[in-house]
C-alpha cells in the first residue's frame, strides 16, 4: 500500500477546456445542430445523438482534418495548463479525466496543448474514426448501470470512480483523499460518492453546484464543497493547499 495519495479528477467540458466539445464540433454544420438538438429534446441518449451528428458531418463531407482542427480552437479554462502542471508535479497526485465527451475528441486537444502525459487514465466514451473517416462512438458503460440517480445509459460517473478507486486498491494504491472538479449534472452523481476529507469542487453558474447545494437526505454531500469560476481561482486554490 502506498499511503496518502491524493486522486485528482477533471471533468472535461466546461472544466478542463471552457466549451462544451460536442456542439463545438457540430457547430461545423448547422444541418447536423438543428438534427442533434431535435433528437436531444425526444429524449435520445446524447452518444446516440453524437453519432448522428458525426454520420451527417461525414455525408456533407467534413473530414477527420477539420474536426481536428475545430477541436485544436476551443479554448482552454483559465490557467489550466499551470494548474494541470503544478498537480502533476506533486508525486503524491494522480490525475484523471472522467468525461462524457469522447477519447477522439480529448485526444486531440489534449496533444494540441502538450498535456497528454499528464494524465493517469482517461475514462470516456470510446471513439475511432472507422476506414472511411466515420467519427464512431460508443457507450463508456457497456453493460446497463442502473444508477438510482438517473444518470444517462452510457455513463454513471459516480460508478466509474468508485470502479477506478476499487482498481487502483487492488493494485496497491489507496487514495486518501479524492478531489473531483467539475460543472455539470453528470458530475452530481461522482461527487455524491466521494467521503468526508474528500473534496468536490463546483462551478459557479452551472447546474452541479445548485444541485449539490439543494441535495439532501440519502443523497446529501459529504464531501467538502468548493465553488470556482473562471480556472484562475483553481489554480490559486491548489497553489495554497
Ligand atoms: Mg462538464
Ligand atoms: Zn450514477
Amino acid at each position: 500500500m502506498n499511503p496518502g495519495r491524493c486522486l485528482v479528477v477533471f471533468d472535461f467540458d466546461h472544466t478542463l477546456v471552457d466549451d462544451n466539445s460536442d456542439p463545438w464540433v457540430l457547430q461545423l454544420l448547422r444541418k447536423a445542430e438543428l438534427e442533434v438538438s431535435t433528437m436531444r429534446r425526444s429524449g435520445t441518449c446524447w452518444t446516440d445523438c453524437m453519432q448522428r451528428g458525426f454520420r451527417l458531418l461525414h455525408q456533407s463531407g467534413i473530414t477527420r482534418e477539420t474536426i481536428r482542427e475545430r477541436l485544436e480552437l476551443i479554448p482552454l479554462t483559465n490557467s489550466m495548463k499551470q494548474t494541470l502542471h503544478l498537480l502533476s508535479s506533486h508525486p503524491r497526485n494522480d490525475v484523471i479525466i472522467i468525461s462524457d465527451s469522447n477519447s477522439v475528441f480529448i485526444d486531440i486537444v489534449l496533444s494540441h496543448h502538450g498535456l497528454s502525459g499528464m494524465f493517469k487514465a482517461i475514462l470516456t466514451n470510446p471513439a475511432h474514426f472507422d476506414a472511411d473517416g466515420l467519427l464512431c462512438v460508443s457507450y463508456h458503460c457497456r453493460i446497463p448501470h442502473h444508477c438510482h440517480r438517473r444518470c444517462p445509459p452510457n455513463m454513471c460517473k459516480g460508478l466509474i470512480l468508485q470502479r477506478f478507486l476499487q482498481e487502483s486498491k487492488s493494485e496497491g494504491t489507496c487514495y486518501e483523499k479524492v478531489v473531483y472538479i467539475g460543472d455539470g449534472r453528470g458530475d452530481f452523481c461522482a461527487c455524491l460518492g466521494l467521503g468526508r476529507g474528500d473534496v468536490a469542487m463546483a462551478r459557479k453558474g452551472y447546474s452541479l453546484l445548485d444541485m449539490l447545494t439543494s441535495a439532501s437526505g440519502h443523497d446529501e454531500l459529504k464531501a467538502e464543497l468548493v465553488e470556482w469560476s473562471s480556472g484562475d481561482d483553481l489554480l490559486k486554490f491548489f497553489e495554497t493547499s
